[in-house]
């Protein structure tokens, strides 16, 4: 298969600094295992306005330039040596639409003692690390072609499922699917539990729909603004707490307690990351409750009332990022449930690669809830 020796990426060559569309080469051969794709689109996450503002290199080490977006469909272009299959036993073929997984090296402690792939000590991430300056260049999203490497989890998309939903599964889905595998490590959603779920952005919107499609009667979404509660109603939220009328704390921990008969909430999710949002969360839980904390990714410290998990006897877990399982089950969710739930809510604008400084922008100032930059100008 012949490719062009080069294709169109945005790069980040400066946090705050526009971002610029460059011409970066596309690797000539591909090593075995590796697989290069043509992107279809990239959605836009609250993660890559992070990493335009320069928070993320705080938490990861990163080497400008880099290509930004994690969140993107790929077309196969072209396959390295030995690949036939996705990681969940699909056969594959040159023009199946994929998502892929941060790559994992399957060898360390962590991926293989405590099988838990998405702490790998060695792990490639797309769209936040790696730079121009060294092969495959091509490691992020906002690009017309990527370069998906051999440790990396791959899974087809169902034809069923689009391509805008696919990209979205890519990020927030996905964690939501690994969310409710940490849940179940400890005990699990059942039909009797009261959920709270912090935060309204895609994150929380998608684990009210999987909430809602696993049987809790009450389900209370806390966030902003109207637009993203109205989704969760939708989704199936059955009542929202919004901070524009609950603006403090208190106010918000009264109002789940009084929807909840003075008990609050069996199961929370904390899904906003704001500041003093899980310090809230414990406030909010019952006694006995389980906590799932996924928002909270960097920020200053920020106090904990230590004291009511051990008094209120709570059982906590993180989630951090996913594995290529919960890619599949995100898509297989949307598949199974897409003509019950509105996926298409979520995606709020579209934009073209040109404009990702106005797409970055909109998602900086939540006037979007999730965006898709159209890469391919040739996708309907
Ligand atoms: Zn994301
Ligand atoms: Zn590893």
């Amino acid at each position: 298969m012949i490719h062009p020796k080069t294709c169109k990426a945005v790069v980040l060559e400066r946090y705050n600094e526009p971002l610029v569309i460059r011409e970066v080469p596309i690797p000539e051969t591909l090593e075995p295992g590796a697989i290069l794709v043509r992107i279809e689109l990239a959605s836009v996450c609250g993660s890559d306005v992070h990493l335009w503002t320069g928070e993320l290199a705080q938490l990861v080490t990163q080497d400008l330039p880099l290509v930004p977006g994690h969140e993107m469909v790929g077309r196969i272009v072209e396959f390295g040596e030995g690949v036939s299959h996705d990681s969940v036993g699909n056969a594959l073929a040159v023009g199946d639409r994929i998502l892929w997984s941060h790559a994992s090296c399957g060898k360390c402690h962590n991926c293989k003692v405590l099988n838990q792939p998405t702490l790998c000590t060695e792990r490639k991430f797309y769209g936040f690390t790696r730079s121009l300056h060294t092969p495959p260049y091509l490691n992020g999203g906002f690009a017309e072609y990527c370069y998906v490497l051999p440790t990396s989890g791959v899974v087809r998309i169902p034809d069923e499922v689009k391509s805008e939903w696919a990209s979205s599964v890519g990020c927030a889905l996905r964690t939501v699917m690994n969310g409710f595998d940490r849940l179940d490590d400890i005990g699990g959603l059942g039909f009797m539990d009261t959920v709270v779920v912090q935060g309204a952005g895609p994150l929380g919107l998608y684990t009210t729909a999987v909430c809602s499609r696993r049987g809790p009667g009450t389900i209370i979404v806390i966030g902003g603004p109207p637009n993203r509660l109205e989704v969760a109603r939708r989704w199936g939220a059955t009542a929202t707490v919004p901070i524009e009328d609950y603006p403090t704390p208190a106010a918000r921990i009264a109002r789940v307690k009084e929807l909840t008969d003075g008990k609050g909430a069996s199961v929370v999710f904390e899904m906003s990351g704001a500041h003093h949002a899980f310090a809230e969360g414990l406030e909010m839980a019952a006694l006995g409750g389980k906590y799932v904390s996924v928002g909270p990714v960097g920020g200053p410290p920020t106090p904990i009332p230590a004291e009511m998990i051990t008094r209120k006897n709570l059982t906590i877990a993180g989630v951090f990022s996913a594995d290529i399982k919960h890619y599949y089950r995100g898509l297989e969710f949307v598949r199974r449930y897409r003509h019950e739930i509105d996926f298409d809510l979520l995606i709020s604008s579209s934009y073209a690669m040109a404009d990702v400084n106005a797409a970055i922008d909109n998602m900086h100032h939540f006037r979007d809830v999730k965006s898709v930059l159209r890469i391919q100008s040739d996708t309907p």
